[in-house]
């Protein structure tokens, strides 16, 4: 097992270095993730994006999931990962920042905002399905109250919070721009991420490929672990803790 010093050290030293996020690196900031006990996908039935698109009571019920996790999702606070990201991108040395995460909390710990590639969107805002046209999620979530399934003012089509659902497709330009990163990275820092989605657990791969250290912070083991330089398997609140006090 490498040493955290070590981590620590080659952290020092790299000046091209790309963060890759999950959500794991917020439930210390108390938005739960998907596939641990207790998580949404324990509690929530999912909604694949065709049946919402298809299904009015499928739409209900997606809004009234999402309604109910949005007032803790916009008042949490990034927690020590998050600002470990900040500080690296303060001292000019983080390329950028991969996330699957739809909290925003990344923008809001300071990260400069073009480096962040939202994966799977954000849920900040809902957009329209049709005309593109967007409103906040919080006026979204006053409308759900007595509109269950709302939609646009401007054209009648549905409204969507601005996050990639299952079975909806990724954008082309986000892929890119994280195969690019991954490309030209020397150190790739996965935090929080059970690996296990395609394409998202394919840039790693890309990294280690093009020479890159690979270090993953995940509480449990996930697919890549035998080809990363180091792997934490700890809470990340205390491994970052040990690592910036390294
Ligand atoms: P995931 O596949 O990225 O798995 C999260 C991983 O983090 C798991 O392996 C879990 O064991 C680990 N983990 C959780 N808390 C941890 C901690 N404190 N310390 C160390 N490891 C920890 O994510 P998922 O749960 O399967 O969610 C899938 C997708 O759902 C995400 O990619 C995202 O798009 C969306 N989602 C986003 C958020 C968010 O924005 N915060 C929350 C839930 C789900």
């Amino acid at each position: 097992m490498v040493p955290l010093t070590d981590v620590a050290e080659w952290i020092r030293e790299s000046r091209k270095i790309v963060g890759f996020t999950g959500a794991g690196i917020s439930t210390n900031s108390g938005i739960p993730d998907f596939r641990s006990p207790g998580g949404v996908w324990a509690k929530n039935k999912t909604i694949m994006f065709q049946d919402f698109v298809d299904n009015y009571e499928d739409r209900v019920t997606y809004w009234q999931q999402k309604a109910a996790i949005w007032p803790d999702m916009r008042d949490a606070s990034p927690n020590n990962a998050h600002l470990f990201f900040a500080e690296l991108d303060r001292a000019g040395n983080l390329m950028g920042l991969i996330t699957q995460n739809i909290d925003g909390l990344h923008e809001r710990s300071g990260v400069d905002m073009e480096k962040i590639v939202r994966l799977h969107g954000w849920m900040g805002e809902a957009v329209c399905l049709s005309c593109g046209a967007g409103i906040s999620m919080d006026e979204a979530c006053d409308r759900v109250r007595h509109e269950p399934a709302p939609v646009c003012d401007q054209c009648g089509g549905l409204l969507k919070p601005a996050t990639i659902s299952f079975g909806q497709r990724l954008r082309e330009s986000d892929l890119n721009r994280a195969a690019a990163l991954s490309a030209k990275c020397d150190l790739f820092i996965v935090v929080g991420s059970s690996l296990v989605v395609q394409p998202a657990a394919g840039f790693p791969e890309i990294a280690k490929k093009n020479k890159a250290r690979l270090v993953i912070v995940n509480n449990a083991a996930t697919p890549l672990d035998s080809l990363a330089d180091a792997v934490i398997r700890e809470d990340i609140g205390v491994a970052f803790e040990r690592l910036m006090a390294s």
